[in-house]
Formats: structure tokens, sequence, C-alpha cells
């Protein structure tokens, strides 16, 4: 059974005969629900909403703001571009067409199954995601501008991992379902509920978009099993840069605090 058994197609937006959404597979694991046992590569996800200021607080992107060059590149952690405020997407012309195909190109190239538009340099609310991670298979999916309005109260953890986090993958804690409110390609609003593999997928893109990663999401006992390949990315991005890292994952916890997690 694919992932995207999961998507009611009539009520996701499609965009050249595709859906679009966002998510990232890499080592293929074992993953049951449901009754559903899926052959997944480590997932790489992005998402989960805090929901803090009102959403016309945001600031809207501008043309600039949506400028691209090709190919799109990953960015990864602790580059600053992923904690940057992400702008709202007032524009639906040519342009932002070309960057959700781009970023689909970026997304297959490397085995993702979902990817943000920070993730790729460009701080707009923007994820697209096709729980296959083929082309040609599955339903590709665009999220513009999400909003959750509603979260389950069932948790459930699953491995993941995520694309700017290279070869690192771990247990993360997120409720099981989500209903969100977002625009398709053209600019029009829809609604959708997502559960399983697409709302996981989901909830890690829409984390990006807030400016969270997914090890906030760990505990502290998962967080270590993975903290000498963060401070590893942490010493690479220095010597690619040739400056500090502008975040160390041993002063991380004051954050996690203050961004409001919880597990429920
Ligand atoms: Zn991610």
């Amino acid at each position: 059974m694919a992932c995207a058994t999961w998507l009611n197609q009539s009520v996701l937006p499609t965009l050249c005969n595709r859906t679009h959404i966002c998510f990232n597979l890499r080592h293929f694991r074992s993953f049951s629900s449901s009754g559903l046992r899926l052959r997944l590569r480590s997932l790489q996800l992005c998402a989960q909403a805090k929901r803090t200021s009102s959403f016309k607080d945001t600031p809207v992107a501008s043309p600039a703001d949506l400028n691209f060059v090709s190919p799109l590149k990953i960015v990864e952690y602790p580059d600053p571009i992923l904690r940057a405020k992400n702008k709202r997407i007032v524009t639906f012309d040519d342009n932002l067409k070309k960057l959700v195909d781009e970023m689909f190109d970026v997304m297959y190239k490397t085995d993702g199954i979902g990817l943000s538009a920070p993730q790729v340099g460009i701080n707009v609310r923007l994820m697209v995601f096709n729980p296959v991670g083929e082309r040609g298979e599955g339903e590709e999916i665009v999220l513009i501008n999400p909003r959750v309005n509603k979260y389950s109260k069932k948790i459930v953890s699953f491995n993941e991992g995520c694309l700017s986090f290279p070869g690192i993958y771990a247990d993360v804690e997120r409720p099981g379902s989500v209903r969100i409110d977002a625009q398709d390609i053209s600019g029009a609003k829809y609604s959708i509920n997502l559960s399983g593999l697409p709302s996981r997928v989901f909830q890690h893109e829409y984390d990006h978009l807030q400016g969270v990663l997914f090890f906030e999401r760990m505990t502290d006992e998962v967080l270590d099993t993975i903290r000498a390949q963060l401070q590893a990315l942490e010493k690479k991005y220095e010597e690619r840069t040739g400056s500090p890292s502008p975040e160390k994952i041993d002063t991380h916890q004051s954050r996690k605090v203050a961004a409001g997690f919880g597990k429920s």
C-alpha cells in the first residue's frame, strides 16, 4: 500500500496532474500503523505548528524574496537560513510555479519525500511533498501559507530524518493527525485532514516554516544519540564558512523551552 493512498485526492489541489506535498525518505525502515506496514527509507520530514501570533502579522514576501538560482541546493544545519523568518506568499505567478518544480526536482534527486522552501534557501511559507518519493508516482502536493487548526490528541513516535541533517535519523513524537488550511499553487484556499505518513511529513515540514528543527522535538535521551553528529555538522559549517557556528547543540535547551514545545 502506497503512502499516497492516505491522501484524499478529491480534496487535494493538483498541479500538472500531480498533487504536491513535502517529505524525504532515505534508508528504508519498517513502519506499522493502523494495520499498515510500510517499507520506508528513514524519513526526512519537516513540521509542526506553534499556534502563536496572528498569521496576518507574518511579513509578506516580495518578488525579490522569491528569486532563486537553479539548481537549488539543500541548506544544511546550522545555517541560519533554517532559523530565519519565513514570509507569507501573496503572488501566485509563473515564477512560483518554477520554484515549486525546482523544489520537486531537488527533492527527488536527494531521495526526499518532502521539502520546505527554507531548506533551499528561500525564506517563504511553501512546502512540497510526495509520500511515494518517485517522480511520476504517487501524488505531488503543494502547500502554500499552510496553517494548522487542529491536532489529534494521539501522539505517535516515528523515526525521522531531514535533508538538512544528512545521515541523521532518530525518533520524534508528534500528533498522529492534523487539520490544515492552505493555498494551492494558484492561490485558492482549501482545507485538508492528514493522518499517517502525510501527517508526519507535513508536521516536519511545517516546523521548518516555523524555524523549528526536528531535533528540538526529540527527548533528551534520543537527542543524546545524535549529539555527536550534530556537532560534526556544526564543525563542517565552521570549516566551510570560516565563521563560528550560529548555534550549538549544547546550548539548545533554552530554545526548546522558549519555543513552547510539549508532548500534547
Ligand atoms: Zn527537514
